[in-house]
């Protein structure tokens, strides 16, 4: 048999230990649901090995979790019957920190000087780590389905963990148990009356059956959640509260929905859909390896959350989709290439949008905040799906050199074109008070024409792709003698070009002065105070992007 063996934790998961040992935050109850929500994961990807492999199950195919409290002992614990770990597994997943939004979320907390990122910790989540918050020590005993082998990892938080092989005998037939021994300062996890309420606070809505009993009592063990899938309910059955609590839990964010949706397809293909748009931005938005997380389940049992239901750009959308008519014992692989899951892909997608539409129309402040997190990454699809362009910037919303800071439509600018404007004038840059600065606007703005105000990376990429809207190409203002001198001047500024005369010398002279670095000077309609600026020819890649790229070495 192998020995017990002492390890070091990898050096951010030190990091993250030591900020939930000295956490002051108040709200230490989430650790309770993070521990649910990883028992819950833990049932779910058994119940999916189970098709495959039924004799996993066993004689125990009702998959739950068991909260034991014992306030003699000081022990809250944690059970599942779920897939369960081996030793490896324990070593590698409870030593590493996996998730793509923790490190991030670290990066924050940690340059947080007063405090405040404490309440992230509650917003989103750190999982199995947050045990530390409550426990001196955490010990897990786990087997894995179809082994005859168990083991255990122990640690009290403070650099070091231990991996051992554990008697059978004392370890679950299945799955895992984890025993927190609760700080002096957190006994209350062992009183009955509080960890309910929190459990159905926090995990009423988890796909699993919850189960509490009291150590040493005659009680029988009491049901705080019964597991059934929220989706499978008739809305009008389902609170807002309901969908809250849903939301949190599939989500793995503790923020409230800025907007559910929750619907049945029927028809050639048979699903239901629960999606969520958070209220807040996660960490990890634009983290290069983060997919979006929506869970495919067909016929209520999970079966992955990488079959990219919706596109990258809406990768922001968090929830569930559950097929009727996928069949279920068909390879993750197989699922992917399946055309019942395009036409799923194809149909939550367009929905997704159209919902975002509705809103738009109908409650535009609404929609407002939830372009404000989430516009950016929606701007990626202006770039990427070319079949849902037009949708895309309908819903696109922009702050403009005439818009004092709101959200302006596209509708919108077309709407207050100037006399003879053809094009959708844009200036792109890295922050909005700089670009608005800029003196390429001033021919702009001596005419009152409203010029879109593009901060985002992705704004250099869309914007070179000749989009148009409504027949009105993009343009920057960088690029060319933009023709501005068919439009007419606002009221009470004078025309610029009647020096133009005087200037010629100085025009030969620069150009001749300047012949290796530019490709011509000339006077332009553009500038009312400035003396000069740097245009790109009519053809040539917009400014920005040239920076852009010339930054990223190209
Ligand atoms: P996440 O749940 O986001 O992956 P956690 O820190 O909560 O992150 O958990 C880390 C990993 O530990 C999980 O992904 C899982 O592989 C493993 N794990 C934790 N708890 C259990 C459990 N009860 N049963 C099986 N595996 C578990
Ligand atoms: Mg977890």
């Amino acid at each position: 048999a192998i020995a017990a063996e002492t390890r070091a934790f990898e050096a951010d998961v030190s990091k993250l230990l030591h900020m939930m040992v000295h956490s002051v935050y108040s709200d230490r109850d989430v650790f309770l649901r993070e521990l649910i929500s990883n028992a819950a994961d833990a049932c779910e990807k058994l119940r999916y090995e189970a098709i495959a492999d039924p004799s996993l199950l066993g004689e125990d195919p009702q998959l739950q979790i068991t909260i034991t409290l014992d306030k003699d002992a000081g022990t809250l614990i944690l059970a599942d019957n779920g897939i369960g770990m081996t030793a490896a597994d324990m070593g590698e997943t409870l030593g590493t920190i996996a998730r793509s939004g923790t490190k991030a979320f670290m990066d924050r907390l940690s340059a947080d000087k007063n405090g405040e990122g404490q309440q992230l910790i509650g917003q989103f989540g750190v999982g199995f780590y947050s045990a530390f918050m409550v426990a001196g020590k955490v010990d897990v005993i786990s087997r894995r389905a179809g082994e005859s082998g168990a083991a255990s990892w122990s640690s009290d938080g403070l650099g070091t963990y231990t991996l051992a092989p554990v008697d059978p005998a004392q370890a679950p037939a299945r799955g895992t148990k984890v025993i927190l021994h609760l700080l002096d300062d957190a006994k209350s996890y062992a009183e009955r009356y509080n960890v309910e309420r929190i459990v159905k606070a926090q995990s009423g809505h988890v796909p699993v059956p919850i189960f509490i009993e009291e150590a040493g009592s005659d009680e029988e063990a009491r049901q705080l959640a019964d597991g059934a899938a929220l989706w499978t309910k008739p809305k009008s059955d389902i609170s807002k509260e309901d969908y809250t609590d849903f939301y949190r839990s599939v989500a793995g964010q503790f923020d409230k929905p800025a907007l559910t949706l929750h619907y049945r397809a029927e028809g050639r293909h048979e699903y239901s859909v629960l999606t969520f748009i958070p209220e807040s931005k996660p960490f990890d938005l634009f983290d290069p390896d983060r997919s979006g997380r929506i869970k495919l389940y067909v016929r209520r049992v999970f079966i992955t959350d990488e079959a990219e239901i919706l596109p990258r750009y809406l990768r922001f959308v968090r929830g569930l989709v559950d097929s009727a008519d996928l069949p279920l014992n068909m390879s993750r692989e197989m699922i992917q290439d399946s055309p019942v899951l395009s036409a799923i892909q194809k149909g939550v997608s367009n929905r997704v949008l159209s919902e975002l539409e509705k809103l738009a129309d109908a409650e535009p402040e609404r929609y407002a905040a939830i372009w404000e997190n989430f516009g950016a990454v929606l701007k990626e699809g202006l770039y990427e799906d070319y079949a849902r362009r037009e949708t895309l910037l309908g819903l696109a919303r922009f702050k403009t050199t005439t818009s004092n800071g709101e959200w302006r439509s596209l509708k919108d600018y077309v709407f207050a074109l100037k006399e003879n404007q053809t094009a959708i004038y844009y200036a792109t840059g890295t922050d909005l008070e700089r670009i608005a600065d800029s003196p390429q606007l001033e021919g702009f703005k001596a005419r009152g024409i409203e010029v879109l105000l593009l901060p985002d990376q992705i704004d250099n990429f869309w914007t070179s792709m000749g989009a148009d809207y409504e027949g009105k190409p993009f343009k920057s203002v960088t690029q060319g003698a933009a023709d501005l001198s068919l439009i007419p001047l606002a009221e009470g500024r004078e025309p610029t070009n009647a020096a133009a005369e005087d200037v010629t010398g100085f025009i030969d002279f620069a150009k001749e002065a300047l012949a290796d670095y530019v490709s011509d000077v000339r006077i332009s309609d553009r500038l009312t105070t400035s003396a000069v600026c740097l245009v790109a020819p009519d053809n040539a890649m917009d400014l920005q992007l040239e920076k852009m790229l010339a930054s990223a070495g190209r």
